[in-house]
């Protein structure tokens, strides 16, 4: 079968692999549908993020179970299936609080021996262990398009909003307009926010916003502080995501919030970051981050999805094969896309 491995930075191609066998009686063997680009995956591409050189990347998928082991009884084979971005146990002193993202056991596909030696899904097919947590059905008549976002970034994007002090009527700002912070203004709009402040500098990302019921703002152009009192008697967002993972995000996070407001970090922090503290504990704010828990909402996700309620279609906005994987990541690199969906 054919694998889009990667080989050194900026440097990804597709490779014949052995096709996968079951190994363990909780695995599955799905044979891929079709599978996004995503922007970890240009952490791997770049080389930030250190895996092995011919290891298979991509961790966004949909399918059909072409074979199960023994202890599989949550999905069968011939079953059309998306799957979430991760393995987890379910077992585990953290699986048994749901804190699945946290999972002793937990690998994550297409990222190397750092997190688990899971090989990705960009490829004709995929092993998946844990199957009986990590996949579900896909719902009837739901493209795969959308299917594959309820395992990654619609997933992620619901869990900044619903881990948040979040409540109906409250008015929320979303920092950047990626995929995942576009999905966050869905989330957010579909869970009942007053109103969302969708904030970003590339004018095609905040026309989507825009069209997903926001107010788009442009970060360098607008007083986005003035807007965000304007919006809230003067009293600042209720809470703010940052889907960035940039300091001076998470600042801007600080200072457009209210006081006892929250902000939720889904944007990615790898480094120390310096952050004004006093400000934090004046204003009594509520500070979170972490990968998002995306086994854990994955269900009320594909609910949602299936019900039209929230609905990525707009994202994708290219199709390519998945021959042309050396392409499309040269193509995702200079963002002339918001996300790539590759078909086999
Ligand atoms: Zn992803
Ligand atoms: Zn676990």
């Amino acid at each position: 079968m054919r694998a889009v491995t990667f080989q050194a930075p900026g440097v990804v191609s597709v490779e014949e692999r052995p096709e996968p066998e079951l190994i363990e009686p909780e695995d599955a063997i799905v044979r891929i549908e079709a599978t996004g680009v995503c922007g970890s995956d240009l952490h791997i591409y770049h080389g930030r993020v250190q895996i092995e050189p011919g290891f298979t990347i991509g961790h966004e998928y949909v399918g059909t179970v072409v074979a199960v082991g023994e202890a599989v009884t949550r999905v069968a084979v011939g079953d059309r299936v998306l799957g979430c971005f991760h393995t987890a146990c379910g077992t585990c002193f953290f699986c048994r609080r749901g804190d699945y993202h946290r999972c002793v056991q937990s690998r994550t596909f297409g990222h190397g021996a750092t997190l688990g030696s899971l090989q990705g899904t960009q490829a004709d097919m995929a092993l998946v262990p844990r199957a009986n947590i990590v996949l579900r059905r896909v719902p009837e008549g739901m493209s795969s398009d959308v299917a594959l976002f309820a395992g990654d970034v619609m997933g992620t994007g619901f869990h900044a909003v619903v881990e948040s002090d979040f409540e109906p009527g409250d008015v929320v700002a979303v920092l950047g307009l990626g995929p995942v912070g576009l999905c966050a203004v869905q989330a957010a709009r579909a869970l009942g926010a007053a109103h969302v402040l969708a904030i970003d500098s590339v004018p095609e990302r905040l026309d989507v916003a825009a069209s997903f019921g926001a107010e788009a703002v442009h970060l360098a152009e607008q007083d986005v502080r003035a807007i965000a009192r304007g919006a809230t008697e003067g009293r600042g967002v209720d809470v703010c995501i940052d889907a960035v993972g940039d300091p001076k995000a998470l600042d801007s996070a600080i200072r457009l919030t209210r006081a006892c407001g929250s902000i939720q970090c889904v944007g990615v922090y790898a480094e120390r970051a310096d952050v004004h503290m006093g400000l934090l504990w004046l204003k009594t704010l509520t500070l979170r981050g972490g990968q998002a828990n995306v086994i854990a909402h994955v269900d009320r996700v594909l609910a949602l999805l299936a019900a039209g309620v929230l609905d990525p279609t707009a994202l994708v906005t290219r199709h390519m094969k998945l021959e042309d994987a050396p392409e499309a990541y040269a193509v995702y690199d200079r963002r002339e896309a918001l996300k790539i969906v590759l078909t086999p």
